[in-house]
């Protein structure tokens, strides 16, 4: 072994025994994205606390490793060839709730179901367009999950997020910049760590109805019984994507077992072997549809992680 791998092997090994969560090499993403797709993590930690992620964040700082944070993996296509760096998961350790009359201090890693659910035990809610919804908070804020034009960020009144040099700070509902399937959170190296949430109070019953209706809307528009990460494209200012790529012909279009999915245009689904460069040729060949048809860029809504460098992808000029 080289020394430069001695050295290194001798360094994640210093971050094993600084941690308490869990540190793993070569940990295949398929296991961490809702596709079931995704190559090897070079570095997967999964902090047990803030001051894990810490630690883990200054160690990274230290090695010059990029970093990437995972909370459901219900919203990212990882590449076939993984993630080089560190990959952070935000996930069940950081699972505590805490409410207080309407509001609720929720760590990133709670489902938004689970809040969902502990919510409507105590009469409230106030975010039934989330119902079947099944990202964690952090990337549910990171991307400002929502439905039908409403957001979840109406409901947020601040957060604690912490930056890549391990500096922890809170930032008020105005100051993350929302938008629709936009926060600050994306493009400033922010991780988060909890969110204090504002609920409406309603009747039990009457928020039971709202989640019976949204789960069976979900059921016949949505093909969920297929790994699948939501839509993939942003809807454009005036129109639906789903509409878009319906008229251009794309439901039904495949490569390999990655196909856009005759139920509802804007879903990709995995039929079974589907590799991530499957999945981002099919978005590459429905976004130049579309543009042919259309005259219009769909914009992608889902992430990308590592390296997709072969397959060129339309962006709108800003
Ligand atoms: C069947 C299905 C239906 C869906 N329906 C909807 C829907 O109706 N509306 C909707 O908006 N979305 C929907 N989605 C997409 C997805 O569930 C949401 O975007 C979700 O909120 C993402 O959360 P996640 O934890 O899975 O994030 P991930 O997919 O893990 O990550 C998404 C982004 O957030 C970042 N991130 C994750 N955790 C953190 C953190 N703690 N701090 C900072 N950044 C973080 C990641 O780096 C990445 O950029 C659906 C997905 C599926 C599979």
């Amino acid at each position: 072994m080289s020394l430069k791998n001695q050295k290194f092997n001798k360094s994640i090994e210093v971050l094993t025994k600084s941690i308490r969560g869990e540190v793993l090499l070569d940990e295949l993403m398929s296991r961490h994205t809702s596709f079931k797709i995704g190559g090897s993590a070079e570095i997967f930690v999964k902090p047990y606390d803030a001051d894990d992620l810490i630690t883990t964040l200054r160690w990274a700082k230290n090695n010059k490793m990029p970093i990437f944070v995972v909370g459901n993996g219900t919203n990212i296509i990882v590449s076939d060839s993984g993630i080089e760096g560190v990959v952070i998961k935000i996930s069940d350790t950081f699972s505590n709730m805490i409410f207080d009359r309407n509001d609720v201090l929720v760590q990133a890693g709670v489902s938004l179901q689970k809040l969902l659910e502990e919510g409507m035990r105590r009469n409230l809610c106030g975010m039934e367009f989330a119902w079947g919804i099944p990202g964690a908070i952090g990337g549910s804020i990171a991307m400002n999950a929502g439905s039908n034009s409403r957001f979840l960020s109406t409901r947020v009144k601040y957060v604690n997020v912490v930056d890549y040099n391990g500096s922890i700070f809170k930032l008020n509902h105005d100051e993350l910049r929302f938008d629709y399937r936009y926060s600050r959170i994306q493009d400033e190296n922010l991780i988060l760590l909890d969110a204090l949430f504002e609920l409406e109070s309603k009747d039990f019953k009457e928020i039971e109805k709202e989640r019976e209706t949204s789960i069976i809307i979900r059921r016949e528009k949505q093909p969920i019984n297929y790994p699948c990460a939501g839509s993939v494209f942003k809807n454009p200012p005036t129109t639906y994507a789903g509409r878009v790529l319906d008229e251009a012909g794309c439901k039904g279009l495949r490569i390999g077992d990655a196909q856009i999915s005759e139920l509802h245009a804007n879903f990709i689904i995995n039929l079974g072997n589907a590799t991530a460069h499957d999945i981002v040729s099919l978005i590459r060949d429905a976004q130049a549809r579309v543009y042919k048809v259309k005259d219009l860029i769909l914009e992608l809504e889902i992430k990308l992680a590592g390296n997709f460098r072969d397959i060129r992808l339309m962006e709108k000029k800003k």
